[in-house]
């Protein structure tokens, strides 16, 4: 077997012990004669299952009984139309602030559904930096503010919850949640569709506070109804029972790296090498402004823009994969999500120095 270094931004890089368990368990699991797969979710063994990822996700983001937790689908795309649908009523105001190619999609689904806002658009930086939260435009009866923590194309990341008084904060974490350890209780809302930072694509994560369950309007069909699918513990109708079970050996993996402070040190540090790199070189270059830069996405570009072809042909030959930037941005961007090892990141930049040295 072997194994490539993977960057992709998604679907992301898996751990291998989470890979090599469920290959383990997949023709006969738990003594079943059946995979997973091939299970009743309504069973006994899937529900458990169930229920232990809920209680893992609970236990390593800190989430209290105050909010439900689903295992949704349609990815966080279909959460932009459900957002808007339930937490607001028709004449309400969507407050959005645009930081990248994400939040413009949130935003401009929201304003198909109702009245949304542009609070600020980091337009003028070209997504490059996160506008200051003075020149932010809020409305104050706003139903919610929306928002992208980390911008998976642009490598843009707010880290730190904004506040914006008493207007319920939702978040779009797809490519950031369970990273480092964050204060849920700063949130209202906090979403991601599973295929980076947890498991396969497929399944969607929504963590929503309570009392926003009531608010949808009355004639809002039962499936697209966050209530409905609280109330029916996720199981509305065939959950993705595939990906639900392995997110849940990701929680358990999780934990065993020491929960979700320990992986945050880690993100850092190899957020850390990489920047390092790519700051004391002058072939390579980064735009985003230091105070908001990702752990996650790392965009980077090469003084020689001719070579990135060159660039990508020999890193692939070193297993170092996926590396091509984003086809709105060009150059190149590293994932390194939780499952992307130290080691990776040191094989990526150990490569960048010896391509630079070759090619200047
Ligand atoms: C990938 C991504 C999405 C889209 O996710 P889907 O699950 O494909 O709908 C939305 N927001 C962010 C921040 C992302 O990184």
């Amino acid at each position: 077997m072997s194994r490539v270094t993977n960057f992709s931004a998604g679907p992301a890089v898996l751990p291998l012990e989470v890979l090599e368990q469920a290959r383990a368990e997949i023709p006969d699991w738990q003594g079943s004669g059946m995979s997973v797969m091939e299970v009743s979710h309504r069973s006994k063994a899937f529900i458990a299952i169930a229920e232990t990822a809920e209680a893992d996700v609970r236990e390593l983001m800190g989430i209290s009984d105050n909010y439900a937790v689903m295992f949704l689908q349609g990815g966080a795309t279909m959460q932009f139309a459900l957002l808007p649908m339930n937490l607001s009523q028709p004449g309400d105001t969507v407050d959005c602030l645009l930081t990248g190619t994400w939040s413009k999609k949130a935003f401009k689904e929201a304003q198909v559904v109702r009245n949304a806002r542009i609070v600020a658009d980091g337009a003028d930086s070209a997504y490059t930096d996160v506008p200051a939260r003075e020149s932010w435009q809020l409305e104050s009866g706003a139903a919610y503010f929306h928002y992208t923590p980390n911008e998976t194309i642009g490598g843009v990341e707010i880290h730190a919850p904004p506040d914006v008084g008493d207007v319920p904060v939702v978040a779009d974490m797809s490519s950031t949640i369970m990273s480092r350890p964050v204060d849920v209780d700063k949130f209202a809302v906090i979403y991601a569709g599973a295929q980076k930072n947890i498991g396969p694509a497929g399944l969607t994560l929504v963590i929503m506070r309570r009392d926003l369950l009531e608010r949808a309007p009355a004639d809002l069909p039962n499936i697209m109804r966050y209530k409905s699918h609280a109330d029916g513990g996720s199981m509305l109708n065939t959950p993705p029972t595939f990906g639900w079970y392995l997110s849940g050996l990701v929680f358990k993996w999780l934990k065993e790296q020491g929960g979700l402070t320990a992986v945050g040190e880690r993100n850092q540090r190899k957020a850390k090498l990489l920047y390092d790199a790519i700051d004391t070189s002058s072939f390579y270059a980064n735009p985003v402004t230091e105070s908001c830069r990702s752990w996650m996405n790392v965009p980077f570009t090469l003084a020689k823009p001719e070579l990135d072809g060159e660039f990508l042909k020999l890193a692939e030959q070193e297993g170092l994969m996926n590396l091509k930037g984003h086809r709105s941005v060009g150059g190149m961007r590293a994932s390194i999500y939780n499952a992307m090892p130290e080691e990776g990141i040191q094989a990526l930049v150990d490569f960048m120095a010896e391509f630079e040295r070759t090619n200047t």
